[in-house]
């Protein structure tokens, strides 16, 4: 069988070899005679699977003691509500700010609205989110419970290449699609929050890196299963967890270990995207949405200066084993999502492609 590369922006794809180790014990784990979810979430066996997850993020994501780990229901947009009703009444005026890059810190901050007053501090909708606006962190209303951004936007193809220096004021970072992509100062944020399906394994779970001293200001009307407390004392299993997404990206942060760490993985990630950036800078026929300076390392945004050419493009593609290229409704165009799974092989073979579909159509 011929595993295609998956340019599709999530659920993104994994490393084969994590889809094959998986597939391999997928029937009995450790000679168990049962597979992962068939057992317990409380089982000696899962028991070293959540704690080892642990470890791994703490290692590779250099998680400082005085974080909490948790592995939330519900996926990203879920942290949408669970971020205002565990934060936002940090003080009494119950604001939080936002900086708007995209369609899911627009989300981000209506959903917020819910439970007080969302503040949108700074926003590139002037031109359909193609680059990180520019603001002084003095804009920020010290009142502020929060300030919330997105550091990559999957959509738009922009990333945050530096991120402010909030003060006191805690720093809340969606990084559904980037996390362990780049080095980060965990230290710089109060959350930093992450739903799976890109970098890190199946959808439908959040994996939310918490200060524990933001754990004590949930909203009375909390829901239990949202409150970040019940996940941080109960080590996520206040209830039965969703135990498999938990062994999957156990999987890929051992795969991430082998390959080097995210330093390594950075780097390789740089080279990848700039393979296409350069690809698209060098020519007329393709035109790249994000501005320069504010690109994505993980989605790689453009147009066909032939719009009618699109859908050929992304059909050709396809059938060369270069899966789900077309871009977002809200920006137009082509998009190649390249997470850490996509190997440099991969965008090559695109570049390739794209040179001879440019060739045959000038
Ligand atoms: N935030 C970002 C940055 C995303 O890319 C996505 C999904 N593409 C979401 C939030 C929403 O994720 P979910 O579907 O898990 O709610």
């Amino acid at each position: 069988m011929k595993r295609v590369y998956n340019f599709g922006a999530g659920p993104a794809m994994l490393p084969t070899e994590v889809m094959e180790k998986a597939q391999a014990e997928f029937l009995n784990y450790q000679d168990m005679g049962a597979g992962i979810i068939e057992i317990s979430h409380r089982s000696k066996e899962f028991d070293a699977i959540i704690d080892r997850t642990d470890e791994l993020l703490t290692e590779l994501a250099g998680i400082p003691d005085n974080y909490k780990i948790l592995y939330v229901h519900g996926g990203a947009q879920m942290q949408f509500s669970a971020v205002p009703l565990n934060l936002i009444n940090r003080l009494p005026a119950r604001k939080a700010s936002f900086v708007l890059t995209g369609n899911w810190a627009v989300k981000a901050s209506e959903e917020a609205e819910r439970y007080g007053t969302s503040l949108n501090i700074a926003s590139s909708k002037d031109q359909n989110f193609n680059y990180i606006p520019d603001f002084d962190v003095s804009q920020i209303d010290p009142e502020s419970s929060y300030l919330h951004i997105t550091s990559n936007n999957t959509l738009f193809g922009t990333r945050w290449h530096q991120f402010p220096k909030t003060g006191d004021v805690p720093l809340v970072a969606d990084m559904t699609s980037e996390f362990l992509s780049r080095k980060l100062n965990i230290n710089d944020f109060g959350v930093i929050f992450a739903g799976l399906q890109k970098n890190l394994g199946p959808a439908g779970l959040a994996l939310v890196l918490i200060r524990d001293d933001l754990l004590d200001y949930a909203l009375p009307e909390t829901p239990g299963l949202l409150n970040y407390k019940t996940y941080a004392e109960q080590h996520s299993l206040a209830n039965t967890n969703n135990t498999f997404a938990i062994y999957m990206m156990k999987l890929v942060l051992e795969w991430l270990k082998d390959q080097g760490g995210v330093e390594k993985m950075e780097a390789q990630n740089e080279a990848k995207a700039k393979l296409l950036y350069d690809c698209i800078d060098a020519s007329d026929f393709y035109l790249g949405t994000a501005q320069p300076a504010h690109r994505s390392i993980m989605n790689v945004t453009f147009t066909l200066a032939k719009d009618e050419l699109l859908d050929e493009f992304v059909n050709q593609a396809e059938a060369q084993g270069l899966y789900a290229l077309k871009g977002h409704r809200a920006v137009g165009g082509a998009r190649a999502s390249i997470y850490n799974a996509m190997p440099v092989a991969g965008c090559q073979a695109l570049v390739d492609f794209m040179k001879e579909f440019e060739k045959s159509h000038a």
